[in-house]
């Protein structure tokens, strides 16, 4: 990918996706403001999420295809909520990738998944049918794995846990300042509101999580949280804070 420009016709509002390094990019989907990411190398295309609906995922295929001229290769899921896994189905051939409890929470949970998407305004419709065709991980990540794009190392790390018991973040290592290394967070980090934190999260963990993100992106990394605007390492320093004081897990 030379360069993100916008697949979308006159009147859209610009380019939907938005260049954070060299061949990786991110776009901000109408419903729920659910972040996907796409890392592009010589051998192949990663796509960090697929959104809420197969309708949505179908429009990623495409607007990917036309913007890469490639198919997706990699799916990363960052955790198993609706907005961020229910349009996986719509990428067949493609290798998806999940912390190793991902699996077992998708087969437990989906009657609740569905649940949760239709209270958050999905359309019921819709919703049954993406959690009909839930695609589980073919692929399981315990610690961390590499993937070779070509010419694009990635790393997938489960740092901790904290949004849920299954966090995956994606890690794109940078060159230099014009090539800025990029975490893709999931709802680990959260711009557009307070991070949500459901029966499945895990608090205790939460805050020692970001360090490790910290570690990951370093000073200058950019992170993408799941939700809002992309944010800078203080921004997360910040959040660690506020989750540590909300939970009570702050050091005394
Ligand atoms: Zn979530």
């Amino acid at each position: 990918m030379e360069s993100v420009e916008s697949t979308e016709g006159p009147g859209s509002g610009g380019s939907v996706w938005e260049q954070l390094a060299p061949g990786v990019a991110r776009r901000r989907m109408p419903h729920l403001d659910v972040t996907i990411g796409l890392v592009v190398g010589s051998d192949g295309v990663l796509l960090v999420d697929t959104a809420s609906t197969l309708r949505e995922g179908e429009e990623l295929r495409g607007q990917v295809e036309a913007l890469t001229g490639r198919t997706v290769t990699h799916i990363v899921l960052t955790h198993g909520h609706f907005d961020h896994v229910f349009g996986t189905a719509a990428f067949p051939g493609a290798e998806v990738f999940g912390e190793r409890g991902l699996d077992g929470y998708l087969r437990r949970e989906r009657e609740t998944l569905l649940a949760d998407a239709v209270r958050f305004g999905t359309d019921p419709a819709e919703a049954e049918r993406a959690a009909g065709a839930l695609v589980l991980p073919t692929r399981q990540v315990t610690g961390e794995t590499a993937v070779d794009l070509g010419e694009r190392p990635v790393r997938l790390v489960h740092a901790g846990t904290g949004h849920t018991g299954h966090d995956l973040v994606v890690v794109v290592p940078g060159a230099g300042p014009s090539d800025p290394t990029v975490v893709f967070c999931g709802d680990l980090v959260e711009e557009s509101g307070e991070p949500q934190a459901g029966d499945d999260a895990d608090p205790a963990h939460w805050p020692g999580t970001l360090d490790a993100l910290l570690a990951l992106g370093g000073e200058t990394g950019r992170y993408v949280p799941g939700h809002g605007a992309v944010v800078d390492a203080r921004f997360l320093r910040a959040q660690r804070d506020a989750l540590a004081e909300r939970f009570g897990t702050a050091p005394s």
